[in-house]
């Protein structure tokens, strides 16, 4: 009785500058005047109240969407700042690498926290990592940097990786991260399951 009502913007009501797929709007008939806005992954969820009108709705979802994208570009680091700080975290925790990536940039990645190709010493970093704790962070940033010298898994990989000092609760966030994010989608499932009939 008080589940909220999903609504994936569809085409013929997306709003003006927003990327259709990106936003979800959650009409919830808990709320009674209080319009809210977070992060979910690669998207931004904006819940308002059942009762508001399609005009409000066009009006306030971009306004709240805005302030989300400012929070988030005050926080987050340029890929400038990533690849120095990949080269900090090589100079102090694997001196022998002496390997640099040629680019670091952040890429709209949900299966993955991070990518390294060696062949290009190209490394992409997730934006859900945008705003994430700083040993987070780094755990994938030195994670991708060792894959520089070390393609796979493979014991030597494990004996560098483990110089990480906070690897423990780097793991856990990343976990605890990737858990929440599958419980905030079932929702969306189950809909698409009832919706088949
Ligand atoms: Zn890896």
């Amino acid at each position: 009785m008080d589940t909220p009502a999903f609504e994936e913007l569809g085409s013929e009501n997306t709003l003006p500058g927003i990327n259709e797929g990106e936003i979800i709007v959650i009409r919830s008939t808990r709320r009674k005047k209080n319009i809210s806005a977070y992060r979910q992954g690669g998207r931004i969820v904006v819940s308002i109240p059942a009762r508001m009108s399609k005009a409000d709705e066009r009006a306030m979802v971009p306004e709240m969407v805005a302030k989300i994208r400012a929070q988030e570009a005050a926080i987050t680091m340029s890929e400038e700042a990533l690849a120095s700080r990949i080269d900090e975290l090589l100079t102090q925790l694997v001196p022998e690498i002496s390997l640099r990536p040629a680019s670091v940039v952040w890429r709209g990645m949900r299966e993955r926290w991070g990518s390294c190709t060696g062949v290009d010493r190209s490394i992409r970093i997730s934006d859900r990592l945008k705003g994430a704790p700083d040993y987070a962070l780094d755990y994938v940033l030195f994670h991708e940097a060792i894959h520089l010298e070390y393609f796979d898994h493979g014991a030597e990989f494990k004996e560098l990786l483990a110089r990480f000092p906070k690897a423990e609760i780097a793991s856990a966030y990343l976990d605890g991260y990737e858990a929440a994010e599958t419980a905030l989608a079932a929702p969306e499932a189950l809909k698409k399951l009832l919706a088949k009939g």
